[in-house]
């Protein structure tokens, strides 16, 4: 499988891909924005992820996506069949993290499962 993790990541962490946020955009934004920029990143990264996988994949087999938490340091993998991915992402404001794991201001735990936690943000 094509390494779906690594494309996405900023460029300051991982040599040899051009992050989608430069260093100096990253920058300027505040705190909270750059957070949920990182957020984002890891988002389109799961988008990619099961995009690649869905050809392959029976819909009861777990997926290892990527925690979407605000922490840009998490390495931390959710375990999802894609049936749960595509049921968390219909609603746009939700995400998927290891339970715990550090949420932006004002987003809320939504639900607990197993292991984890569904995030929804404010409007
Ligand atoms: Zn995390």
């Amino acid at each position: 499988m094509r390494n779906v993790y690594a494309a996405d990541r900023p460029a300051d962490q991982v040599c040899g891909f051009g992050g989608v946020v430069g260093v100096k955009t990253r920058l300027m934004m505040n705190r909270d924005a750059r957070l949920e920029e990182n957020q984002h990143v890891f988002r389109s990264a799961n988008e990619r992820l099961s995009g690649v996988v869905e050809a392959g994949v029976v819909s009861a087999d777990p997926v290892p996506f990527l925690c979407e938490c605000a922490d840009e340091e998490c390495m931390g993998r959710v375990d999802l069949t894609l049936d749960e991915y595509r049921e968390l992402r219909s609603h746009e404001r939700q995400f998927v993290m290891l339970h715990g794991h550090a949420r932006t201001e004002g987003e809320e735990v939504v639900a607990e499962r197993n292991g984890y936690d569904i995030t929804k943000k404010p409007s």
